[in-house]
């Protein structure tokens, strides 16, 4: 892959200490990827505000995202699937959708009613993709009902959105906001916007619902469960004031909690490689999802790689039961699904919750 290099867009964000640090991690990757093959391609069900529909997921191979190019974000493995030189042709991208369909033809018994496309990055940005593939990809996908394309809130303009809006899509901009709290954002996570620029997005995905016909347009927002350098319980604390604030900003109907998990190459898998990162217990995202029941957006969570030891995790006993029960509430937004599941583990967990503290140096020897 290209070296990470800061460029004029990425300076003087006020972060160049953790970008430095990121691109010399980020340096020692050097995997070559196909750029007429997606990352990745599956097939799975997800909850929408039409309810509980079948799902493509694609995982578009863009070039990759600019600020990770830059250093990037603390637990971001994402830069180390782009390809060389930084861009992807057009030809090569709608090659990747055509994989992505026929993967959808051999292994689904209909086609999808919900796309989501992701790239590692910004799918409105378009140095990853332009206008025409993005326009290609809104009538390949004009007899779907919905569309998931994620976008950090700088690329999201209503005309963009309006490609999709157009063939009738139903819309939803996900956008990788990590926390509400903008100092958690910057110094944990290495993120350079503000809260106010998603607020900014909503704002862009509100006037685009109102200016589409025969179908809407909202916000997605995935929330990031302790970055580096928060305790478990300060973890909780931010997601469950996250999640209200998220889902308090009209245009943002699904809010998406998911758990650190510890990626190659990437400022998170350094400092767990020290004993210095322990993922976020699966208790801890159940307890989020407890307390933040009562509030009226969609509330959904995907613990990816649970029960390991770089996932999200307990005791190594209870983890596929309480998986499987935060699955459930995904589904049916039912908090009664987290009572019928308990471990011996979970007073080790109050005990963490309790006594961790952020690493701190000593005041006095
Ligand atoms: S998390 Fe998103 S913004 Fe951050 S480096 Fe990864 S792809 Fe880029
Ligand atoms: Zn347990």
């Amino acid at each position: 892959m290209s070296q990470p290099s800061p460029e004029v867009y990425e300076r003087g964000k006020g972060m160049d200490a953790h970008n430095q640090v990121m691109r010399e991690i980020r340096a020692k990757k050097d995997k070559q990827y196909d750029p007429h093959e997606p990352t990745r391609v599956w097939l799975d069900e997800d909850n929408t505000p039409d309810g509980v529909v079948q799902s493509l997921t694609i995982i578009l191979n863009t070039g990759g995202c600019r600020w990770a190019r830059a250093g990037g974000c603390t637990m971001c493995g994402y830069v180390a699937e782009s390809v060389e030189g930084g861009s992807v042709t057009h030809d090569a991208l709608m090659d990747q959708i055509d994989v992505c369909l026929e993967h959808e033809a051999e292994n689904a018994d209909e086609p999808a009613d919900l796309i989501k496309i992701y790239t590692s990055g910004s799918f409105l940005d378009e140095r990853e993709v332009g206008a025409k593939t993005r326009k290609a990809i809104a009538e390949t996908f004009a007899d779907r009902e919905r569309i998931v394309v994620e976008s950090l809130p700088d690329f999201v303009e209503r005309e963009k959105i309006a490609d999709f809006t157009d063939e009738e899509i139903s819309t939803d901009v996900a956008i990788g906001l990590e926390t509400a709290t903008d100092r958690v954002r910057h110094d944990c996570v290495n993120k350079y916007f503000d809260f106010a620029d998603f607020e900014a997005a909503c704002a862009e995905a509100r006037d685009a619902d109102i200016e589409a016909s025969g179908c809407d347009v909202g916000v997605k927002a995935y929330l990031l469960m302790k970055p580096p350098f928060l305790s478990e319980s300060e973890a909780i604390d931010d997601m469950v004031s996250s999640v209200r604030r998220c889902a308090g900003v009209d245009g943002c109907h699904t809010v998406s909690m998911n758990p650190t998990n510890v990626q190659r190459y990437t400022m998170v898998d350094d400092l767990f490689f020290g004993g210095g990162y322990r993922p976020p217990w699966l208790w801890s995202v159940a307890a989020v999802l407890e307390r933040t029941a009562d509030i009226d957006a969609i509330i959904v969570s995907d613990p990816v790689g649970h029960g390991s030891d770089r996932g999200p995790h307990n005791c190594g006993e209870c983890d596929d039961r309480v998986q499987k029960a935060i699955k459930d509430f995904d589904k049916r937004q039912d908090p009664s699904v987290f009572e019928q599941v308990s471990c011996e583990c979970e007073t080790t967990w109050e005990y963490v919750v309790e006594a961790e503290t952020s690493y701190g140096m000593p005041l006095t020897r």
